[in-house]
C-alpha cells in the first residue's frame, strides 16, 4: 500500500498578486479564475485526483467568479478558507478582525459552493495565536498556515525587488513567507494548544532535513534551469519524506498552470516566462510523480487520518511580531 500525501491549490487571484506586490488597479479585482479553473480541473480528473481549493471569500462575493467557484465544488473538491481579504499581516489583526475576516469569507464561500469551510490557510503564510484560536472557536478541524523552510526571506526579497511600495507598506509586508526561525519549525503534524482548545496543524511539506521548498511553484522555477535536474529534485525530497516517515503536504498555485501566453502584467512571477503549453506539461509530469509514489487526499482527510493517530504532539504557539 502506497503512504498518503495531500494536496491543496490556493486560489490567488490576480488581484491579490498585484495588492501584496503595490500594484495599481487591484482595486478593481481582475480575475484570471475564468481561465484556470477550467484548467486545473480538467487536470486534477486526468490524474483522478481530489484535493483542497483555498479559496478567498473576495473572490466569492463577486458575481464574475460565481461559476469558477461553483465548479470547483460540483466536481467534488474540499473548500478552504483562504482569508476574505488575502493580507499577508494577517497577523497584526485584532481578535474581533480575525473573526470577521473569516466569518465573511465563510459566507461568501458558502453562498457560492454550498460549503463551510473546516480548514485555513492564512494568505502569505501569515498566522499567529490568536488567529489559531479564532479558528477553534470557529469550529475549524484544521488549520495549514505554516511554511517550515530558511529560504522564507529570500523569497520575500526575490517578491519585492521590482515592487514600488512606500516604506510603512513594506513594514505590513516585512513577514511574507516568514523568517529564517520558520525553517525549525515541524514538519510532521501536531496539534497547537490555543486558549479555545486544540487545533490540528498541517504544515506545508518542504524537504526533509534540508527544508527546502518542493512546491509545485519552486520546481517550475528550478525547471527554468533544467527540467530533468528539477524533476530529480523534486524525486530525491519525496523518497526522503518516505525515508522519513513524513506524509507530504503538496502545494500548487493558479500560476502555476498559467503561461506568458495567458498573462504578460505578472511577468515579475517566478516562471511566469514560460508558455502555458510547457507548463502544464511539467505539472503533468509532477501529478504523475506524485501520485505514482503516494495515495492522494485532499487536506481535510489527512487532518481527520492525522488526528485518529490520537498520539499528535502538543505545541504552544509561539509567534514573533504577533498579537
Ligand atoms: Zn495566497
Amino acid at each position: 500500500m502506497k503512504p498518503i500525501a495531500s494536496l491543496s491549490l490556493d486560489l490567488d487571484n490576480k488581484w491579490s498578486y498585484m495588492k501584496t506586490h503595490g500594484d495599481p488597479g487591484w482595486e478593481s479585482f481582475p480575475s484570471y479564475l475564468d481561465v484556470v479553473v477550467p484548467r486545473v480541473l480538467e487536470i486534477l480528473k486526468a490524474h483522478k485526483l481530489t484535493i483542497t481549493f483555498f479559496v478567498v471569500g473576495q473572490d466569492a462575493a463577486l458575481d464574475e467568479n460565481r461559476e469558477p467557484l461553483a465548479s470547483i465544488a460540483r466536481a467534488g473538491h474540499e473548500i478552504g478558507n483562504h482569508s476574505f481579504h488575502h493580507e499577508p499581516w494577517l497577523h497584526l489583526y485584532s481578535d474581533q478582525e480575525i473573526d470577521t475576516e473569516l466569518a465573511n469569507a465563510e459566507e461568501h464561500i458558502e453562498r457560492v459552493t454550498g460549503h463551510r469551510p473546516i480548514g485555513f490557510r492564512g494568505p502569505g503564510f501569515s498566522l499567529s495565536p490568536t488567529v489559531l484560536k479564532v479558528l477553534k472557536r470557529r469550529g475549524y478541524l484544521y488549520d495549514c498556515s505554516t511554511l517550515p523552510t530558511f529560504l522564507g526571506p529570500l523569497a520575500r526579497a526575490y517578491y519585492f525587488m521590482t515592487a514600488n511600495l512606500p516604506p510603512e507598506e513594506i513594514k505590513r509586508r516585512k513577514l511574507l513567507f516568514g523568517k529564517v526561525s520558520e525553517g525549525f519549525r515541524p514538519l510532521k503534524p501536531y496539534r497547537w494548544q490555543t486558549v479555545a482548545g486544540e487545533l490540528c496543524e498541517i504544515p506545508v511539506t518542504t524537504m526533509p532535513l534540508l527544508r527546502l521548498p518542493i512546491h509545485a511553484s519552486y520546481i517550475l522555477y528550478l525547471s527554468a534551469v533544467s527540467l530533468p535536474a528539477a524533476l530529480s529534485y523534486l524525486r530525491v525530497a519525496l523518497w526522503l519524506c518516505r525515508l522519513t516517515g513524513t506524509q507530504p503536504s503538496f502545494l500548487l498555485h493558479p500560476l502555476d498552470f498559467l503561461g506568458a501566453d495567458d498573462d504578460a502584467d505578472l511577468a515579475f512571477f517566478p516562471a511566469m516566462r514560460l508558455p502555458s503549453r510547457k507548463k502544464l506539461q511539467i505539472m503533468g509530469a509532477v501529478l504523475d510523480l506524485l501520485t505514482r509514489h503516494f495515495t492522494v487526499i485532499p487536506m481535510r482527510e489527512h487532518a481527520r487520518l492525522a488526528g485518529a493517530t490520537g498520539s499528535l504532539p502538543v505545541r504552544q504557539p509561539v509567534f514573533e511580531h504577533s498579537r
